[in-house]
């Protein structure tokens, strides 16, 4: 089987097992754990931000991050197939006590002029105050699409006229950051406060972390144990995600070609693939993703009418073009 289901399916590589276990731990809830403690210094550092914080998921690093810019009964805009709308079974409302709108972009990109429109200044007791804009970047349900670093500037500028505060669901920054060579930094510059997976194109088994100032990481760390999410020997996934930044960002690029020859197969602009995502319409998404998976290729239907293909660390060039040639069969 070839699973291009998603690119959280890849499992742990021999090495990163090596370094898991010569991990230097402590118990992080005191913060004594060595490898946790490097972890957050340099995800902070490669985005320019005073702090970073440890989290089992990136669902958890997204709650504490829009908590740490929008108080509960405050919102924050996003586009309406961001992951913090769609995939995070309604945590932002049920647990931080944060409302959404939403805008509509083709591409999962952030039109300055619709982002505007729905803003609500904070003028007392009618409105709902917008706190905050979201930004995903890539964007996973459109498709792996990078939001370009200008027009995240352009977000920026705005936002700091405004008073709003700018989040940036990274969980594949590091993709954008590969396809695009834009530095890390210039997108943390951009952004309040970041959330970032080490577990999706990087390889790690678990871990993502939320980066920003030094205060709302302090607050976002109470917050953390609140929900039940303060870890002890968390040094050994540490060790796992600091392994997947010295040897598997680079790589994310093969990834980006292995997404581009699996669209040409399925009738897909290659050129319309930015990074490791690639979305197929199809009338029959359900039957589709059936008959691929009796030819021994997984693939997901996001929609009734979409499929989504994710390369990634465990699917190498030889698997690329034999699912390729499975589904250009189908298709
Ligand atoms: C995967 C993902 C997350 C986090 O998901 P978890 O499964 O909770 O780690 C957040 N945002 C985006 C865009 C994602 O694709």
């Amino acid at each position: 089987m070839i699973d291009l289901r998603s690119d959280t399916v890849t499992r742990p590589t021999a090495a990163m097992r090596r370094a898991m276990a010569e991990a230097e731990v402590g118990d992080d809830v005191y913060g004594e754990d060595p490898a946790v403690t490097a972890l957050e210094e340099r995800v902070a550092g490669m985005f320019g931000h005073e702090a970073a914080l440890f989290t089992p998921t990136g669902s958890m690093a997204n709650v504490l991050a829009v908590r740490g810019v929008v108080e509960p009964g405050q919102e924050v805009l996003c586009e309406e197939r961001a992951h913090i709308a769609r995939a995070e079974l309604g945590a932002h409302g049920a647990i931080g006590g944060v409302t959404m709108r939403t805008w509509q972009s083709a591409d999962g990109r952030v039109p300055l002029e619709r982002v505007q429109d729905l803003f609500a200044p904070d003028l007392g007791v009618y409105f709902v105050a917008t706190a905050a804009v979201s930004v995903e970047n890539t964007h996973n349900f459109a498709g792996g699409t990078v939001v370009p670093i200008e027009e995240l500037r352009g977000l920026r500028a705005w936002a700091d006229e405004v008073g709003t505060a700018v989040h940036v669901d990274g969980a594949r920054l590091w993709n954008a950051h590969v396809a695009t060579g834009t530095p890390l930094e210039q997108y943390g510059a951009c952004a309040d406060v970041l959330a970032v997976c080490l577990s999706k194109g990087l390889g790690a088994p678990v871990g993502s972390l939320v980066v920003g100032r030094s205060e709302l990481v302090a607050e976002a760390r109470v917050r953390r144990k609140r929900m039940g999410g303060g870890m002890r020997q968390a040094g050994v996934l540490a060790a796992a995600g600091l392994h997947a930044l010295d040897h598997h960002v680079e790589r994310l690029a093969d990834d980006h070609v292995h997404a581009r020859l699996l669209a040409e197969a399925c009738g897909v602009d290659p050129e319309s693939v930015d990074t490791n995502i690639v979305v197929v319409p199809h009338d029959d998404a359900p039957g589709y993703v059936a008959a691929a998976a009796e030819a021994g290729v997984r693939i997901s239907a996001v929609g009734p009418r979409t499929v989504r293909l994710v390369t990634h660390l465990d699917v190498d060039r030889a698997a690329a073009d034999e699912a390729a040639a499975v589904l250009s069969k189908l298709a």
